[in-house]
């Protein structure tokens, strides 16, 4: 007969606290039911251990219904700690405070020229993020975890930015050590694109699915995966190059230097130029957007052009990958049908049809926000169960 010691039962009890929390905590708000399917553990198991959760104020619970059924819904307690995103673009700084039950508390955007002085960028970052701190009633020791967005590619294990070509302002700054530095909090930093993505899985137009590429036209054009729930980087971070697959070997010669690079057909610096001469040189993509979905007839040309060329590399992706949804950001995204329609029409051409059949191609949900959501996000997918379990756990004691 095998005796169990006290030491052993009580570290199983433990690592079945942490598989709840941990499922919780990524899924934002789960049934009972959805949390014994996710964790493999019991009814009866997740139903003691839930109550448990909500006596020591970890998680709160509040009834809800699951298939016309009665049901409660298991989330995090909103007051147990809050986390930070913060998101640099080329010429804004966005700052969002959110809690532990997937609850945005305060949010705001400013605009900067990120590529001009770094100190200056971080210097706003601090302020913005205090200030919003303040004003969400919160104090700062509750703060658990910052996420931090760069728009250029960046090493998630250093911190350190992978080319300085793409903020010539940021030479020699490490960006996850200098935010940390100035915050004293854990920060956690991505690049825009899987940051996208992120955002865009928890919070948007990817909420349910598993699989999604999220696809960012700006003056660049980058995407963000995300495989069996989880963003894929690949070794050397850099997965999700898209924007230079080849689809002419002949035509453009693009910044990367090879030629006919998607990019040259559907980035920003490379199309508005066919309408700089009808239009004006002061083009943006968000204004030729606007202006397409007026009816100015150039501007809808070129949006589905530039339409039916990312669905040359959707389909690609399609093919390699099987993503079963893909999601259009950036300005890009606003043009809504009049990118879609052609890009889709693309994808049912150049994507085998099993694999074409199953994906859904959508605009984001959250337009400007998504990065700087997917920041929160990133920093809650960070949060250490046992962190969380161990500032829960003495207030019970205290107060029982
Ligand atoms: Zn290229």
């Amino acid at each position: 007969m095998v005796v169990e010691t006290p030491g052993s039962q009580s570290s199983l009890h433990r690592a079945n606290l942490e598989r709840v929390v941990r499922a919780v905590r990524l899924a934002g708000s789960l049934t009972q039911a959805e949390i014994a399917r996710t964790t493999g553990l019991s009814a009866a198991t997740v139903s003691n251990i839930v109550r448990e959760l909500r006596d020591n104020g970890t998680v709160q619970v509040t009834p809800t219904s699951s298939g016309g059924r009665r049901a409660r819904a298991v989330a995090l307690s909103g007051d147990a700690g809050v986390v930070v995103g913060v998101d640099f673009g080329h010429s804004h700084l966005r700052v969002a405070v959110g809690n532990l039950a997937h609850q945005v508390l305060a949010e705001q955007s400013e605009p900067i020229d990120v590529d001009a002085s770094a100190s200056e960028g971080f210097d706003r970052a601090e302020q913005l993020v205090a200030r919003l701190i303040e004003s969400s009633g919160i104090g700062a020791d509750k703060v658990i975890g910052v996420g931090l967005g760069v728009p250029g590619p960046i090493d998630v294990e250093t911190g350190a930015l992978g080319s300085t070509a793409i903020l010539p302002g940021w030479g020699g700054i490490n960006p996850r050590q200098e935010l940390a530095e100035r915050l004293r909090m854990p920060v956690q930093v991505d690049n825009d694109a899987n940051l996208g993505a992120l955002g865009e899985l928890v919070w948007g137009g990817g909420r349910g699915v598993k699989d999604l590429a999220y696809i960012k036209v700006a003056s660049g054009v980058g995407a963000g995966l995300v495989i069996d729930g989880r963003i894929y980087r690949g070794p050397g971070g850099t997965a999700g190059e898209i924007g230079h697959i080849t689809l002419d070997e002949s035509g453009p010669v693009c910044r990367c230097g090879n030629r006919g690079c998607l990019e040259t057909f559907t980035a920003a610096r490379y199309v508005l130029d066919l309408l700089r001469g009808s239009h004006g040189p002061d083009l943006t993509l968000a204004r030729m957007v606007q202006l397409g979905r007026e009816g100015d007839p150039g501007c809808r040309r070129v949006i589905a052009d530039v339409g039916r060329h990312i669905g040359m590399g959707v389909a690609s992706l399609a093919n390699l990958l099987n993503p079963s949804r893909v999601v259009l950001g950036g300005d890009l995204a606003e043009a809504g049908e009049l990118v879609l329609a052609p890009l889709r029409e693309s994808v049912a051409r150049y994507a085998i049809p099993s694999a074409a059949r199953r994906l859904s191609v959508v605009s984001g949900g959250l337009g400007a926000r998504a990065e700087v959501l997917g920041a929160l996000a990133l920093a809650l997918s960070e949060v250490g169960d046992s962190t969380l379990l161990d500032a829960n756990v003495p207030a019970a004691v205290a107060v029982s």
